[in-house]
């Protein structure tokens, strides 16, 4: 890129890089990241300014004001597109204002969405208390069954969001017959890519249309920041998220997109890890009487593993567990873990421990999505494999 053309993709478009068939490490450290063109610097600078100067009325290398276009932003945004081989990236404030932008760009007052009955709590809100109120209604289905989200699509359904692995029960769907299901009637295919990650997982290729990111998560993965991302590489659909995101204005400052672009350029070895790490706290769990149930995907009697073994290169970092001894024991595992942290979140390169009934998921309780109060959620960690297996036979000893 010159000094001249700068600017010219102020919409994260994916670059020459992602053509250059490179794998995908390659694309995280060098997508969207060319040394920057006005004084060589190898690292994407943070832009840290919210206006651009204009030669004359008119004139300028393509950026006009931060919340339309932010070259920080682009990088990240040009990024993520290479690495969910998809067109356009869209950087947000969060994952829900992500969520909340490609909802008000594919649904509208009188519209009807098939969602997951088990997916981020957050995600839940947003459909039941603030897009019902719009005059948008939701049908909660089990994705696992593709004949029950056939049936559940209505003349005005206008999308099905898919959420899979699925937070916090790790359930599977299958993206490819979703995304045939949806394109029968003329909806769209919206999958939270966010448990698997673009390395883990592409959705895109797999015939969705747009792939939803909590990169406060994974993609980010130092619990340092909070950010969303789409993707899609339908381009009339590109340039109508763009829109909304301009005109809704749920955008990420230039230093949240710089972490979140920092975080991803090691996304590939991370994953790794937290793979090989997870399969570990599997296998410990597994050999434990304290524990009654482990949903893991890459278990082969998870009823998603064959599916989940076709759309994923691995099967993730996220494991949950239920104690044979109640929620008494699940609330008294939490409180005795010390590498596994006690907290909300996943994806960063700690482990962290939580019970979703009270914590993360306390918001659907009552709902068709209410999690059992048994139930304790790891994210497992890149730390040190027998640090973690330790840490969680201590604290399985206590109940
Ligand atoms: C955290 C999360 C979200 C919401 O993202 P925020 O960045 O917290 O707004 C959406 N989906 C999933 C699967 C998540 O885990």
């Amino acid at each position: 890129m010159s000094v001249d053309d700068f600017g010219k993709d102020v919409h994260g478009e994916s670059d020459g890089w992602a053509a250059g068939g490179y794998g995908f490490e390659t694309l995280a450290i060098h997508a969207g990241q060319d040394p920057d063109p006005a004084t060589g610097a190898v690292v994407v600078p943070i832009y840290q300014t919210s206006t651009y100067v204009q030669s004359e009325v008119g004139q300028h290398k393509g950026y006009e004001y931060s919340r339309s276009g932010n070259p920080t932003r682009t990088a990240l945004e040009s990024c993520l597109a290479a690495l969910e081989a998809g067109r356009s990236g869209l950087a947000f404030a969060s994952g829900l204002a992500a969520e909340d932008c490609v909802l008000r760009t594919l649904t509208a007052p009188g519209a009807h969405v098939v969602i997951p009955d088990d997916a981020y709590g957050g995600t839940y809100r947003l459909f039941a208390g603030v897009l019902a109120k719009w005059g948008v209604e939701n049908t909660p289905v089990a994705l696992g069954d593709v004949d029950a989200v056939r049936a559940a699509v209505r003349p005005e359904t206008t999308l099905i969001w898919c959420e899979t692995p699925t937070n916090p029960l790790l359930n599977i769907a299958d993206i490819e017959a979703l995304a045939a299901v949806a394109h029968e009637s003329g909806a769209r295919l919206v999958v939270d890519n966010t448990f698997a990650s673009p390395y883990l997982q592409q959705p895109l290729a797999l015939g969705a249309d747009v792939v939803v990111h909590s990169t406060t998560k994974y993609v980010g993965g130092h619990s340092d920041v909070v950010g969303g991302a789409l993707v899609t590489a339908d381009p009339g659909l590109g340039d109508e998220l763009a829109y909304h995101q301009n005109a809704m204005g749920g955008v990420p400052g230039a230093f949240d997109a710089w972490l979140v672009l920092r975080g991803v350029k090691t996304l590939g070895v991370r994953m790794d890890r937290h793979c090989a790490n997870a399969q570990r706290v599997v296998e410990l769990l597994q050999s434990s009487d304290k524990v009654a149930a482990v949903y893991y995907p890459g278990l082969p009697e998870h009823p998603g593993h064959e599916i989940a073994a076709k759309q994923m290169r691995d099967f993730g970092g996220m494991v949950s567990f239920r104690l044979a001894g109640g929620e008494a024991a699940a609330l008294e595992v939490c409180r005795h873990t010390r590498v596994f942290t006690l907290g909300e979140s996943l994806g960063g390169v700690e482990s962290l421990i939580e019970h979703p009934a009270r914590m993360t998921h306390a918001s659907v309780a009552g709902s068709q999505l209410e999690v059992p109060s048994d139930l304790v959620r790891l994210s497992v960690g890149i730390e040190t494999a027998e640090d973690l297996l330790e840490d969680l036979s201590a604290a399985l000893a206590r109940v």
